[in-house]
């Protein structure tokens, strides 16, 4: 059992990752500003509220929490609104990774589990990608995500900070038991916005580009269960609390779904047509996103086994019809 304090730990992926933790039988601590967490979502531990820009909240959570590692989830991650205001990323996203870093090196705690992303390595030069692609990141996202990454590095090197980075490829669907799930004021992204189109809860979907050098004309991404991705990070903090070394690893199945997929798959599950239509590209998306997932496997044994399409699909469906958070 070990006590974890986990930023960003109301959002999507946090609150699950704070469900893993005390299935694993650990203690997940939340620190969140919820700007975009929810109170509902915090229901397997502690909470602290503070922001990460705030240096002397955070020496006060470490003070209070008491953690031995660090899962650090909060970040902004939408790469068209950071291609808008950069300065809004590099910011939270690097800032607050520094005071965080700078809070662990203080309080003397030495693990931490980072959540990058598949952003960072841009428009890639290996295709399935693997960890040791070129990182050229071709949005501000990416960017902050890859300058974390360099910061922990450093920290390790100056302080003995460990860390895993998990480089995500496209996160989907929702707790099974729906105690929580994905809901972003404003959604953004492919499956919830599909799903919100089926239910009339927005206009039609809008495909973003057909023009993509793809078969379908579509982007293509890789689409990994939250469940399934949380569990990678049980895993990663157990190997870094027994003292193991800092890893950098992709979190993917290595298959590859387009937009229209995506779409035609919730059409299956759901049992209705999705409302669409056809837009420009998105700025800052590249074309096709696939992950070598086999390190993660190897490394940690992990085994991603909800990362089926209509299953992550199912599971976002009936947290829809049901579970979703008020403020
Ligand atoms: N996408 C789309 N319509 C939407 C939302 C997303 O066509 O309403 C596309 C988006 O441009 C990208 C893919 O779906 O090609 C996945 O986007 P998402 O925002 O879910 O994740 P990202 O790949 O940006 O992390």
């Amino acid at each position: 059992m070990a006590r974890i304090l986990v930023t960003g730990g109301a959002g999507y992926i946090g609150a699950h990752g704070c469900k893993a933790l005390r299935a694993a039988g650990h203690e997940p601590i939340v620190f969140d500003n919820f700007r975009t967490g929810w109170r509902d979502a915090v229901k397997f531990g502690e909470m602290i509220e503070g922001d990460l820009l705030d240096l002397d909240a955070l020496k006060a959570a470490f003070a209070q929490a008491k953690p031995e590692a660090v899962m650090h989830f909060a970040a902004l991650s939408n790469v068209g609104e950071s291609m808008a205001d950069p300065e809004l990323y590099w910011r939270n996203n690097v800032g607050g990774s520094l005071n965080l870093l700078t809070a662990m090196r203080d309080a003397g705690v030495g693990s931490i589990v980072f959540s990058s992303t598949a952003a960072t390595y841009g428009e890639p030069d290996e295709d399935p990608i693997t960890e040791t692609a070129r990182q050229a990141p071709i949005n501000p996202y990416g960017a902050s995500k890859l300058a974390v990454e360099k910061m922990l590095d450093d920290f390790e090197k100056a302080h003995g900070i460990r860390s895993i980075a998990f480089r995500y490829f496209n996160v989907a669907g929702a707790d099974p038991e729906r105690q929580v799930g994905e809901h972003h004021v404003p959604e953004t992204h492919l499956v919830p916005n599909v799903l919100d189109s089926v239910a009339g809860a927005r206009d039609a979907l809008t495909i973003n580009g057909t023009d993509y050098p793809t078969p379908d004309g579509t982007c293509i991404r890789d689409y990994v269960h939250v469940m399934d991705l949380v569990d990678a990070h049980v895993l990663g903090t157990e190997w870094l609390l027994a003292g193991k070394e800092s890893l950098r690893l992709n979190l993917g199945t290595g298959s590859g779904f387009s937009v229209r997929e995506v779409v035609d798959a919730a059409s299956e599950v759901v049992g209705e047509t999705v409302p669409m239509n056809y837009g420009p590209r998105r700025p800052g998306d590249p074309a096709r996103l696939v992950c070598d997932g086999t390190r993660a496997r190897e490394v940690l044994g992990w085994s991603p086994e909800r990362s089926v399409m209509a299953q992550m699909i199912g599971d976002a469906w009936a947290w829809r019809q049901t579970g979703r958070y008020s403020r």
